[in-house]
């Protein structure tokens, strides 16, 4: 499964070659002030440059970067490009219904709606240093949103538009905002997502209150408006002056809670000089990205996908990003590659959560496209199988557009481990090489250092300008969450191989590995061989505890469509896990179902399928962000190891 897919050769205009990349890392590890300090300096303007690159420690944690720098990072994401790009397309806005009018805006127009957004803030009583909550659908106003909070000097706090009232209430509370913005509605597939009235439920809720709610008027659907409290954004006057608020580099820009793939989600905060650094440097390597491309992230700006490389990255780089509110399989699985067409996207960026969704349906969904725009294709949010890679890479990018496979977290701000378009060959299921200044460490569950080619506990040494500073109002959880297992050293919480050619391989979560009669290995490989069978749609592999092995190895499964489970299937991926790998990844039990349990943001929540798998689903634990509850006891009805 390591055969290695050969990059193609780099235009004149790549932003990296090989030989490039060797001399970047070399240096951005050797003298990494120096580096660093040479790229702000370079990708950002400042009101005060920046003399001082990283102070840093991981015992006790404390972390800076530009300590001595100001700036805004709106005004370098809008208006800076205004003399320069201000007739560019900004932000291209592809609505849920193929026949609804889009919309699109020039930098000149993003700069005048953010700065209107800004100003209604300040007339609702937002002032620097607040936390503003957004509950948005995939609107330009959510961008626009973020950008007017940072362009004041606010915090904002961006909850995942299908997030029920309550967790919508937790995260308002946890991080004492004052300050709602939302839309009336939102639309997914055809459905409306009632916003509005779920902030008012939401607000109902005992310890919640706010001072303001600002509306969006989107769908023009029915709801309610609380006197004194709730204000339509039309209904502000429109004033085009809004001053960037100078703000030190070290000033909080957003708190975002992570997936809650793993247990109760941590409020993330990030800071604005080094943020705006890495979301601007990685994504003009990552993606190549060229003066001129479409841009389109298919993530949710309620993800750190969409923050960094929905609104931020993008617009940094005087990009065009396209901002797409409907869902992949409406009106039917082919809209991805419609949206693909009708605006020309050049570099595209999804998860493989929505890659084996569509692979699922077949090849005639994507080949009855033409897609020739596309130049790069990404993926983020889990391992990629190298079965869905090759689909991937073959019919959608029809083996023209390297992909860019990239491994990062909510916690590191942006990329830290990919390979880059025209400076690295490609291995289906390795993330690749570390982004510049990233120093991955492997180490044994003792935190003894792993050599040369091997497998360990994913650790990174030296900080990084992106990397996350605290979790909003708990230091300790902080400390304790990422810097305790292995002190001295941020642990990402995944495990990892890296192999003879220096490239990375996620194999999922640290916890996630199963160790079966004293062989290691982790729940992707198990889980990418049985998607290797015609008739797999999806896989999830868990451990549980087994009298004799120690570890067994549950499998929960689903199929393509128009499959059944039966018996002799049943077998049959049995004998074929045991092919592909060997004897001792042989199933234990094997689960057919309809659906795997996923975070909002299409994470498979491997926690509740242990218990599942343990016999032991009484307490499953934090399930608000589950995105179908149902589907557990259906799970659980179907359970083998009774
Ligand atoms: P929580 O931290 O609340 O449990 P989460 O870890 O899912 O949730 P995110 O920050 O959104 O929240 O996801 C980061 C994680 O996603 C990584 O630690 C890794 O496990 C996984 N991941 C992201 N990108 C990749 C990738 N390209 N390959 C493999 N795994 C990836
Ligand atoms: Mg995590």
């Amino acid at each position: 499964m390591s055969d290695t897919v050969q990059r193609p050769a780099a235009p004149s205009t790549a932003n990296c070659t090989p030989e490039q990349y060797d001399a970047l890392y070399e240096r951005s590890v050797q003298d990494p002030d120096g580096f660093w300090l040479e790229q702000a300096k370079e990708r950002l303007d400042w009101y005060t440059a920046p003399t001082k690159g990283a102070e840093w420690s991981y015992d006790p944690v404390d972390i800076k970067w530009f300590s001595d720098g100001t700036l805004n990072i709106c005004y370098n994401a809008v208006d800076r490009h205004l003399d320069t790009h201000g007739d560019q397309i900004a932000l291209i806005f592809e609505p849920d219904s193929p026949d609804a009018p889009g919309r699109s805006l020039t930098y000149r127009q993003l700069h005048k709606e953010v700065t209107r957004v800004a100003n209604a803030l300040k007339a609702m009583g937002v002032r620097k240093g607040d936390r503003v909550t957004l509950y948005m659908p995939m609107i330009v106003e959510g961008a626009l949103t973020m950008l007017a909070c940072a362009r004041i000097g606010a915090i904002h706090s961006v909850v995942f538009g299908g997030f029920s009232p309550e967790a919508l209430a937790g995260r308002i509370m946890a991080c004492e905002s004052r300050f709602v913005v939302c839309a009336d509605q939102g639309l997914r597939g055809s459905k409306t997502v009632p916003l509005k009235a779920n902030v008012d439920a939401a607000l109902a809720m005992q310890g919640v209150s706010v001072d303001g709610v600002l509306v969006f008027d989107h769908t023009g659907g029915e709801i309610e408006m609380v006197d004194g409290r709730d204000h339509w954004f039309a209904d502000f006057a429109s004033d085009d002056e809004c001053p960037c608020e100078e703000m030190n580099a070290e000033d909080p820009l957003f708190i975002l809670y992570t997936s809650g793939s793993t247990g109760t989600p941590k409020g993330v905060l990030h800071t604005t000089g080094g943020y705006a650094l890495w979301a601007a440097t990685t994504f003009h390597y990552t993606f190549d990205y060229q003066p001129g491309d479409i841009f389109w992230c298919s993530a949710d700006i309620g993800w750190v996908t969409g923050h960094t490389y929905v609104t931020y990255g993008p617009l940094i780089n005087a990009g065009t990003s396209l901002i797409f509110e409907g869902v992949p399989n409406y009106p039917d699985h082919g809209r991805f590659w419609d949206v693909i067409d009708k605006h020309k996207v050049n570099l595209f960026y999804t998860a493989p959560t929505a890659i084996r969704a569509l692979m699922r349906e077949g090849d005639s969904f994507v080949t009855s496209r033409n897609l020739s725009s596309l130049r790069v294709l990404g993926t983020v949010g889990e391992p990629i199988n190298p079965e869905a890679w090759r689909w991937y890479y073959e019919v959608v990018g029809k083996k023209n557009c390297p992909i860019v496979d990239t491994w990062w977290q909510t916690e590191t701000g942006g990329h830290m481990i990919t390979t880059l378009p025209y400076a690295h060959d490609m291995k289906p299921g390795s993330a690749g090489k570390p982004f510049f200044g990233i120093q991955p460490l492997l180490v044994d569950n003792d935190g003894n250092t792993l050599e040369g080619a091997t497998e360990g506990n994913l650790c990174i040494t030296h900080s990084w300008p992106g990397q996350a500073r605290t979790v909003y109002g708990d230091h300790d959880r902080f400390e304790q969450a990422y810097f305790s297992t292995y002190p001295g050293r941020y642990f990402t919480g995944d495990g990892c191989r890296r192999d003879e050619d220096g490239y990375y391989w996620i194999t999922g979560r640290v916890d996630d590995v199963i160790n079966v009669s004293g062989h290691r290995m982790g729940t992707a490989e198990v889980e990418s061989a049985l998607v290797l069978h015609p008739k797999v749609a999806e896989a999830a592999v868990v451990g549980y505890p087994h009298d004799i092995k120690g570890q067994g190895i549950y499998c929960y499964v689903t199929l393509n469509a128009g499959e059944e489970g039966s018996d002799e299937l049943y077998s049959e991926l049995r004998q074929h896990v045991r092919k592909e790998i060997g004897p001792i990844a042989t199933p234990d039990h094997l689960q057919f179902t309809d659906g795997l349990p996923k975070t909002r943001s299409g994470k498979i929540m491997r926690r509740i399928l242990r218990k599942i798998a343990e016999n032991d689903y009484g307490s499953l634990g934090d399930t608000s962000t589950l995105a179908d509850p149902s589907l557990v006891d259906r799970l659980i009805e179907g359970r083998q190891n009774r």
